[in-house]
């Protein structure tokens, strides 16, 4: 094999990329990994990483709003910005000497070339690098990931992306965050929870429109009584001017008429699109649509020896997603086509307050799906941790198949809804029957026992139990200990 020749070429070095490189090397093959910035990808740099970092803050932020109640006593602490920006930086440090990602490549035989800038496709077969390097490959798993969608509004440039977030000295007293979705109710919680003054606008009528309609719910509720300005249904963005009371004024359309909002800053969090320019895809033969690579359930792209993972083609734009995409696409191109991806069960959520997690179907999607179903919501008030660590709002909402009585799908809005979430995910993964569920003992007093009191209503509900008539018609919600089905 000449020099620059390899077996398979991954671009792009986040978690779809790494994997696919150390996967595709553990089959066999000779293995390039170009990168263009640094390892890691957005999710260490610029995205999961970081905004954990702020959502951290933002908790013990919010929790210091209780010390007086647990007999803390003293002056609350304050936001130091700066300060807070420096520790996102010294963290996504940490990340890179935890991971080591380049030696650990590097240990594999896969060949990096990293910090290289953008590789673009010169023919099917071989790309240029950003420092002129030539590459040849015989098979490429593309995961160069995604970048922020920029709304073409007068002014837009005006704006910030989330990534202009960490360079941040001081926090804007005033922002309108544009977008609704999962990067912007975060952002919105977590600047609110600092101590700005948030407004979020989206187009659909609820924030979190993919999720379940409980979800949405309970977040904009709580958004609303923490102080955010909740927008909904709005028309579009208008423009963006310098001026106004705060520095800027956005107009955006709603009920038909404009609508104009004085804030210090506007940060843009409308959508994610596949980062395709620098790549040059024509080139390779390879189709792209609405701006992400057009893949089959193989992850194959229109040209037979490329393959695309991660974010770069548009399924699901998850950090877990993208590395289980990375490791199919690596065993397709290395030992043939024949693996196909799954994504009907991918626990995720967010880390607003409250924080939501979420796994299989929302009710819309099994109404819509014809499929018979049932359901039981418990409040975050019947849960005995909640209540002991006061933090009672949010739920968590069960549907499950009334046809074979296995979890269709589960959200839970709440403290540690994210970890909480696990537990079924784990339960459907393992096919576990809702009785199953309802029967597992959960260490007291915890959040995740939320989930066996609701797989215990659903229980009940289906009648699956044996019970005496007077004892079916109860309706007080039981305790995480009483194992009733109630
Ligand atoms: C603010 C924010 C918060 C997020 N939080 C979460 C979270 O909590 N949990 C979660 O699961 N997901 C989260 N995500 C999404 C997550 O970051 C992505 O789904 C994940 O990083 C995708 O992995 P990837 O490997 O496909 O792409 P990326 O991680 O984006 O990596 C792509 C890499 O390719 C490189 N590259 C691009 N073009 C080229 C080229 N032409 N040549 C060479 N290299 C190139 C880039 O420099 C980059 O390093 C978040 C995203 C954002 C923006």
């Amino acid at each position: 094999m000449a020099a620059n020749r390899f077996d398979i070429i991954v671009i792009g070095g986040g978690p779809a990329g790494v994997t696919a490189a150390l996967r595709a090397r553990e089959l066999g093959a000779s293995v390039a990994l170009v990168e263009a910035g640094r390892l890691g990808g957005t999710c260490t740099n610029d995205g999961c990483v970081p905004t954990r970092v702020i959502a951290k803050a933002a908790r013990l932020l919010r929790d210091t709003r209780q010390f007086a109640d647990y007999g803390l006593e003293g002056e609350p602490p304050r936001l130091n910005f700066a300060r807070l920006m420096a520790n996102v930086q010294s963290t996504v440090y940490q990340m890179h000497e935890k991971k080591q990602l380049i030696h650990h490549l590097r240990s594999s035989g896969a060949e990096i070339f990293a910090e290289s800038g953008p590789a673009s496709f010169v023919d099917p077969h071989t790309i240029t690098l950003g420092d002129g390097r030539r590459l040849e490959g015989d098979k490429f798993i593309l995961c160069a990931g995604g970048r922020s969608r920029r709304l073409a509004f007068p002014g837009a440039d005006l704006a910030l992306t989330h990534a202009d977030l960490w360079s941040l000295q001081s926090l804007p007293a005033s922002v309108a965050i544009v977008g609704g979705a999962a990067t912007g109710c975060q952002l919105a919680s977590i600047l609110s929870i600092f101590g700005a003054r948030v407004h979020i606008l989206e187009l659909s009528p609820r924030l979190l429109r993919i999720e379940d309609e409980a979800v949405s719910s309970v977040i904009m509720d709580s958004f609303t009584r923490q102080g955010i300005d909740v927008i909904t249904s709005i028309q579009g963005v208008e423009k963006l001017e310098r001026g106004g009371a705060a520095g800027l004024t956005l107009t955006y359309g709603k009920d038909g008429q404009p609508r104009h909002l004085d804030v210090a800053a506007v940060i843009l969090s409308s959508g994610w699109l596949g980062y395709l320019d620098p790549l040059n895809l024509p080139a390779a033969g390879v189709a792209s649509e609405r701006n992400y690579v057009v893949v089959d359930d193989y992850l194959r792209s229109s040209a037979e020896h490329i393959f695309a993972a991660g974010d770069i083609n548009g399924k699901m734009m998850l950090v877990q997603s993208g590395a289980v995409e990375g490791r199919i696409a690596a065993e397709n191109a290395v030992l043939g086509v024949g693996q196909p991806v799954d994504h009907s069960l991918v626990p995720h959520g967010g880390f607003t307050d409250p924080e939501y997690g979420s796994v299989g179907l929302a009710e819309y999607q099994a109404r819509e799906a014809g499929l018979d179903y049932t359901v039981a919501t418990v409040s975050y008030q019947d849960l005995d941790r909640a209540v002991i660590d006061n933090h009672t709002t949010g739920l968590c909402k069960l549907i499950v198949s009334t046809e074979t009585h296995r979890i269709l799908g589960a959200h839970i809005v709440g403290e540690q809804a994210l970890e909480s979430i696990h537990l079924v995910a784990g339960a459907m993964a393992a096919q576990m029957w809702v009785e199953q569920l309802a029967d597992l003992q959960i260490a007291y007093p915890t959040f995740t026992a939320i989930v066996g009191l609701a797989a215990r209503r659903i229980v009940h509900k289906l009648g699956a139990m044996p019970m005496a008539a007077e004892w079916v018609s109860l309706d007080r919600p039981s305790a995480e200990w009483e194992h009733s089905s109630l």
